[in-house]
């Protein structure tokens, strides 16, 4: 009877391993792909782009808001690959946000699904997260979907004109309605669907709408 010998080389671990992960052999994240992507700086390693992960994830419906992707929502932070291990850093719209494990679990699964065995999530509280982290694709499917986009930085215009100091304490934002674009518009409740979203209406088109608020 003869044994075998169970000597595994480098390359027949790297086999063992994937099937053990139920990952097909021929999309495995190794360094098949190096000759083709050599040379790319935006390779943090080889096999397996960053960019081409972060457009995976760009395909990731938030849950809270599925008209936009967890990308367009500026929650995706960074993305590493070391050693075929994806790290993903996520910094949540709000400290204790329900949808964070939704969104985590989204992730997770999306990448197993492209062939990358190995995720590992990590969660940046701090710088928190701002409306200001919105991609423009992001605030333009929002108001495709009828909400309005947060309002972006509020111009300081005081230098040019020495009147326009005093409405800086309190900046009065004109919300453009997403339907007709006009800013004649009213706040009618501070809390919409979300809480993150206020109910306004239009006073032309008359439609009332969301507006996510800035923070
Ligand atoms: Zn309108």
């Amino acid at each position: 009877m003869s044994i075998p010998k169970a000597v595994p080389s480098p390359a027949n671990s790297k086999a063992v391993i994937l099937a053990n992960a139920g990952i097909h052999a021929e999309r495995p994240i190794t360094r098949s792909m190096d000759s083709r992507l050599r040379g790319n700086d935006g390779l943090k390693d080889a096999g397996l782009e960053v960019e081409q992960v972060i457009g995976w994830l760009s395909e990731i419906p938030d849950p809270e808001i599925p008209a936009i992707s967890i990308t367009d929502l500026g929650i995706v932070r960074g993305v590493r690959v070391e050693d075929n291990v994806c790290h993903i850093t996520i910094t949540p719209t709000y400290s204790g946000c329900p949808a964070m494990q939704v969104i985590a679990e989204a992730i997770t699964e999306a990448l197993r699904a492209k062939g990358v065995p190995h995720v590992v999530l990590h969660t940046q509280l701090t710088p928190a997260w701002t409306t200001d982290w919105m991609t423009a694709s992001g605030r333009q499917k929002l108001r495709a979907y009828g909400i309005a986009p947060p309002a972006e930085q509020v111009i300081d215009i005081s230098r040019l004109n020495p009147a326009a100091a005093i409405s800086r304490r309190a900046p009065r934002l004109a919300i453009a309605c997403p339907h007709c674009g006009s800013t004649h518009t009213e706040v009618t409740s501070q809390f919409g669907s979300t809480p993150c979203k206020a109910l306004y209406k239009c006073l032309d088109c008359r439609e009332p709408f969301d507006y996510f608020k800035c923070h």
